[in-house]
């Protein structure tokens, strides 16, 4: 399954690879924020994105992703620090399927993923 890390923090896209290779994932790829992973996202079958970025942030971009035909049904993890009740709301209206907060670990990541690809 390929999959694509998006985050301006070159820190956490290394983190969380590093915790879906232990999870058995290896086709990775990484972007710096949305803009750059909206040319990166064919073969792509699962997106986990920050939420804040420079150039097009995490909301923007899952709309982005939500609003094109071709990319639409990509599932979308969204891992961020934005951990207040109306900040999920909004993420989940916008189009995201599951919300991890960071910090977490491989078995909450685990979880989440496994809650989207079933
Ligand atoms: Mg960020």
């Amino acid at each position: 399954m390929k999959v694509i890390v998006v985050d301006d923090s070159s820190t956490m896209r290394r983190i969380i690879k590093n915790t879906l290779n232990r999870l058995g994932f290896t086709d990775i790829i990484e972007a710096e924020h949305g803009l750059d992973a909206l040319s990166k996202l064919d073969g792509i079958e699962l997106i986990i994105t920050d939420w804040n970025m420079p150039e097009m942030d995490g909301l923007t971009f899952v709309k982005s992703v939500r609003a094109s035909n071709t990319f639409k049904h990509i599932p979308i993890i969204m891992a961020t620090t934005e951990a207040a009740k109306e900040d999920i709301v909004e993420a989940i209206q916008s189009g995201v399927n599951n919300y991890v907060v960071k910090p977490f670990t491989p078995e909450i990541l685990k979880n989440k993923i496994e809650a989207v690809i079933k």
